[in-house]
């Protein structure tokens, strides 16, 4: 559910399927979830899942290959419960902003017309980067970096609606500057459109409006072996 929209935080759902995971957790699969799985360098939701027998605590979502959520947790919960989802806020806002800051950073790139061809990214709290091939001199790094916080800032500071669309692979080009060749085929394909015309191939959780992430700085830029890595922080949260 999280997929369709930008705020999906809470939901009704019947549990499918409960079993218990390697380290003894409980390992619940729903029909439908607004609980966000770790993948793209995004974390993972927490949150409750409340039937009739009580409160089941999401610890841990994963997605498996198969497409598949599983919530890890502990509490009362049975097959053929109908459940309501909720999803913690305060964390879902903090992992949604901190992703979105680095589509800001890739859009920012792209605005400057640095030649940079993105690869991974990572928008944990206590690590957030987004990486590019491409080599940067030692001497062109502070003035890089200046640059990419500034251009960074005014997308920011002019807010624009993101818009989230589904569409196969094969269409994305028409959308996206990049589109990866690994794109996961287990979870519906969708692009999220930065800005009117920045589109990103992602499945992730985004800001509805691109002023939502707050103040963003470049924190450091370091370019080694033809791999330059752009590494950020938002204000209030890292
Ligand atoms: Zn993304």
């Amino acid at each position: 559910m999280y997929l369709n929209d930008f705020d999906v935080l809470t939901g009704a759902a019947r549990v499918q399927s409960v079993s218990v995971d390697d380290d003894g957790r409980t390992d619940v699969v729903l029909d439908r979830t607004c609980f966000y799985p770790r993948g793209g360098g995004q974390d993972w939701d927490t949150g409750a899942i409340r039937g009739a027998a009580g409160e089941f605590a999401v610890e841990e979502v994963r997605l498996d290959p198969e497409g598949m959520v599983h919530h890890l947790g502990n509490g009362p919960i049975a097959v053929g419960d109908e459940v309501s989802l909720a999803v913690d806020t305060t964390r879902r806002v903090m992992n949604t902003r901190l992703h979105s800051a680095g589509h800001v950073v890739d859009l920012a790139v792209e605005r400057l017309g640095l030649p940079w061809v993105p690869g991974k990214g990572a928008h944990y709290p206590h690590m957030s980067f987004v990486e590019y091939n491409a080599a940067l001199a030692p001497e062109e790094t502070e003035a890089t970096l200046v640059r990419i916080q500034q251009a960074a800032r005014d997308v920011v500071g002019a807010g624009s609606t993101n818009e989230i669309r589904f569409m196969p692979v094969s269409e994305m080009g028409d959308y996206c500057r990049n589109v990866p060749d690994n794109i996961p085929t287990n979870k519906p394909a969708r692009i999220v459109l930065y800005s009117d015309d920045f589109g990103v191939p992602c499945g992730g959780t985004h800001v509805r409006d691109v002023s939502d992430i707050g103040t963003l700085t470049i924190t450091k830029i370091k370019s080694k072996k033809g791999v330059t890595k752009v590494s950020y922080a938002v204000e209030g949260i890292n």
